[in-house]
Formats: structure tokens, sequence, C-alpha cells
């Protein structure tokens, strides 16, 4: 019965992959402001790695919840970099939350999105105003349990813009963790690269999808 959901996993890396690909040398960009300048290839390298793994578990029939969690030790391992465990720490809790049984509802995407937030908000410890992809995770989370009676396409295409506007929104925020901390505010102006590629992510996602 999970099967479905398996392949629904591998297309929306399909697509997160494509977008990512299409902006690494920008995410380097932003990185570069104020941190070592390897957030693109680093997300490149994540979501390719998830990529393959949920591909691996769809062709074997496997459901939503491996497939999150496969993908995300690949993302982890292969992505290195603050990031990289953040994005593997999320996938993991979603895959946990959502399971491999059945098709999951809007209600069940927003729980395993909540779950995601909660497990990245415990392994970076930084809070909402930080200047990381915690500003645009959390109003995500918030947009997406507000949308998600009109089910899951709608939710999605609600909260992506919301997503957008946050990520954007990080330009005026000075850093308080990593390593754009000691940079001061030289990052004024310029988005968070992390806040960035998250709603490029959902933005791919949101397009395969379509409501
Ligand atoms: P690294 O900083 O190890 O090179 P990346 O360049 O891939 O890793 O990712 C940098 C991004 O990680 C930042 O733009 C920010 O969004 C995010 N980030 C950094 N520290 C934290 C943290 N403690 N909590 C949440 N996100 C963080
Ligand atoms: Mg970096
Ligand atoms: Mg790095």
């Amino acid at each position: 019965a999970g099967r479905r959901a398996g392949r629904a996993v591998r297309d929306a890396f399909a697509a997160a992959a494509r977008g990512i690909d299409e902006q690494v040398d920008e995410l380097g960009r932003l990185d570069a402001i104020v941190g070592d300048g390897d957030h693109g290839i680093g997300m490149q390298r994540g979501v390719h790695a998830a990529l393959d793994a949920a591909e691996f578990v769809a062709a074997g029939g496997g459901g939503a919840g491996t497939s999150l969690r496969r993908a995300a030790d690949a993302w982890a391992d292969r992505a290195g970099g603050t990031s990289g465990a953040l994005w593997g720490a999320a996938l993991r809790a979603a895959g946990s939350a959502l399971g491999d049984d059945g098709e999951p509802d809007a209600a069940a995407a927003a729980a395993a999105i909540e779950a995601a937030t909660t497990a990245v908000l415990a392994a970076g410890r930084a809070v909402v105003g930080d200047r990381t992809m915690v500003d645009a995770l959390v109003p995500f989370r918030d947009a997406f349990r507000a949308a998600s009676p009109g089910g899951i396409p709608a939710a999605l295409a609600a909260a992506v813009p919301v997503t957008e506007s946050a990520a954007q929104a990080t330009a005026n925020l000075l850093p308080r963790v990593g390593r754009a901390r000691s940079h001061g505010t030289r990052s004024l102006g310029t988005p968070d690269a992390g806040a960035v590629s998250l709603a490029l992510v959902l933005r791919a996602v949101l397009d395969s999808v379509g409501p």
C-alpha cells in the first residue's frame, strides 16, 4: 500500500535535485559572503545522494518512511557540513513520523514537517532570528499546517510563497550561529544560503506536485 508514497518521495527528490542543480553557483555565492562558499556543492551532493537512495527504495517497492530514512543517511554522509547534518536530521525525523503504511494525507504530512522542524531545532540549536535555514523552516511548518485541511498540494501552494518571503527576509538579520557569526554586518542585504536553498527545494517539490 505504501509503494505509491515511496514513488512520490522519489519524484520529490528528483524535482529537488533539478532545482538545486540550477542554483549551485548562486548558493555557493550566497554562502561565500559570510561562510565558506560550499553550500551549493554540499546541497548538490546531498540531494543527489538522497535521490539515489530514494530511487533504490522505490524500485524495491518500499514506502515513504523507509525512503526518507535511507535518503537522510545518504544526504548526511555525502553532503558533509552543517547543513548536511541538519537535512539528514530533518529527513530522518520526517521518515520516522510518516512510516511506510499507506498513503500519507495532509495531516500526516504536517506532522512529519513538525517532526523535521523539531529535529533541526534540536540538532542545530538555532532559534528564529539567528539567520539560518530555521528562519525559513519555521514559517513553512506553520503555513503548511494552517493550510493542511485543503490537502497536500494546496498546503504546499500556500506555504511555499511564505517560505520564499521568509528566506529573502533573512537578508535583514545578523548572523548569530555557525561560521557566519564572526562576520558581523557583512551579510546585511544578502539572504542566508541555507534559508534560500530550503525555499528552493520546496518550490521545486511544489512545481512537481502541482495543486
Ligand atoms: P557549513 O557551514 O558547514 O559549510 P553549509 O554551507 O552547507 O555548511 O550550510 C550553511 C547553512 O547552514 C547556513 O546558511 C545556515 O542556513 C545553516 N546553518 C548553519 N548553522 C546552523 C544551525 N545551528 N542551525 C540551523 N541551520 C544552520
Ligand atoms: Mg558552507
Ligand atoms: Mg563547509
